[in-house]
């Protein structure tokens, strides 16, 4: 099904508001141009569906492409993409909590870790099951999230390759999640520096030495010589297009994957004053309000348990949002009164994009 849909096949599918349009084509280009332009530089790259909920429409497109694997942080996620019958590997991005070591095994092909006591707990259930596990050993090179310190390798390394059932298949770092901590070209040397190290010291050849996510992209472009780091594990710039370094679209790839649609529920002027003793939000906030006079003000029927509204850009300029409760979300259309089953639409970033995607009351349509 192509272009937008209208408000009879909405009856036709029983589909309702609000609703996140999803144009597979868009995330078809970005993948295939963030395929070419990684693998012009020698790097592969796992797809993260995690900020779809590993949805099986979205985990097929990214196998029709030449993917490493498809990445994603819940074994819930991997495991339902495997049971859809999603072809290819799995890495679980997510260092699996001790409950999840058996599942882990069972669905993933590979899969982050920073600590022994996990890495053995792998061990254990990859012998049980009878199997030899993939792990990427993460290092953590100044975002301060999950990985070991560049000077436990030589603690680690040791008891790893001591575990019959465990593949040391790479290394890997993450950065800019925690602290917006910037992959530079000088961390991702170090990343290549330390696979080096492992080759020398323990004669060890890595199959991925993975440098990060969608932050990496300006790294990438300005890479020479991307050195030894040959994978990427990428969510963001491949469904949406932007770069969370500039948090803006990449040039060459396709924004607007996503859009928001939600039904106005309620349109009246009234106005933009509150009246009464202000005290704290349904949220415990404590407003703050300008007068700005009358207004158009339209309640949409969505809130902040579907959607974080700070990830939410009306596509029509003249509408603005003014707040959001739980399952409310009141816009000032200042240009004209919105009608009542009128629907707004918006574009979304991924704060936005994931909280819909979870979300059981918001409907999906695939274009
Ligand atoms: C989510 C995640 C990614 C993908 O991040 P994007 O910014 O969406 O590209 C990569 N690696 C890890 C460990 C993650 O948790």
């Amino acid at each position: 099904m192509q272009g937008k849909i209208n408000e009879r096949q909405l009856k036709i599918f029983g589909m309702t508001y609000p609703l996140v349009e999803i144009a597979l084509d868009k995330i078809r280009h970005n993948l295939e141009t963030m395929v070419r332009w990684c693998g012009d530089k020698g790097i592969g790259i796992s797809p993260v569906a995690k900020g779809v909920c590993g949805a099986e429409q979205i985990a097929c497109l990214f196998t029709e492409y030449s993917i490493h694997s498809i990445g994603d942080s819940h074994i819930q996620n991997i495991q339902k993409m495997k049971e859809a019958g999603v072809p290819g590997k799995f890495m679980l991005l997510r260092v699996p909590v001790l409950h999840e070591i058996e599942a882990a095994v069972a669905y993933s092909d590979y899969c982050l870790v920073s600590e022994i006591r996990t890495i053995s707990a792998l061990e254990d259930a990859a012998s049980r099951m009878d199997r030899v596990y993939n792990i990427v050993l993460m290092i953590e090179l100044g975002d301060r999230r999950e990985g070991i310190l560049p000077d436990e390798l030589d603690d680690y390394l040791p008891q790893i390759l001591a575990m019959k059932n465990i593949h040391l298949a790479g290394i890997g770092a993450n950065l800019t999640c925690l602290n917006g901590i910037k992959p530079t070209t000088e961390k991702m040397g170090w990343l290549s520096q330390m696979s080096e190290y492992v080759q020398d010291r323990y004669s060890l050849g890595l199959e991925l030495v993975s440098g990060g996510n969608s932050a990496n992209f300006q790294w990438l472009r300005n890479a020479e010589d991307p050195g030894k780091v040959n994978h990427l594990r990428i969510g963001e710039a491949v469904l949406l297009g932007t770069d969370p370094i500039a948090q803006a679209p990449i040039e060459g790839l396709q924004a607007g994957a996503f859009v928001l649609s939600a039904e106005v529920i309620e349109s009246r002027r009234k106005p933009s004053l509150p009246d009464g003793i202000p005290t704290f939000t349904a949220f415990g906030d404590v407003p703050e309000f300008t007068d700005e006079g009358e207004m158009n003000r339209a309640l949409l029927a969505i809130g902040l348990q579907d959607v974080d509204p700070l990830g939410c850009a009306p596509v029509d300029p003249a509408i603005r949002i003014v707040g959001t409760t739980s399952d409310h979300m009141v816009v000032n259309s200042t240009d004209k009164l919105l009608k009542v089953g009128e629907v707004v639409k918006f574009n979304l970033t991924y704060r936005a994009m994931l909280r819909l995607m979870i979300s059981p009351y918001v409907e999906k349509v695939y274009l």
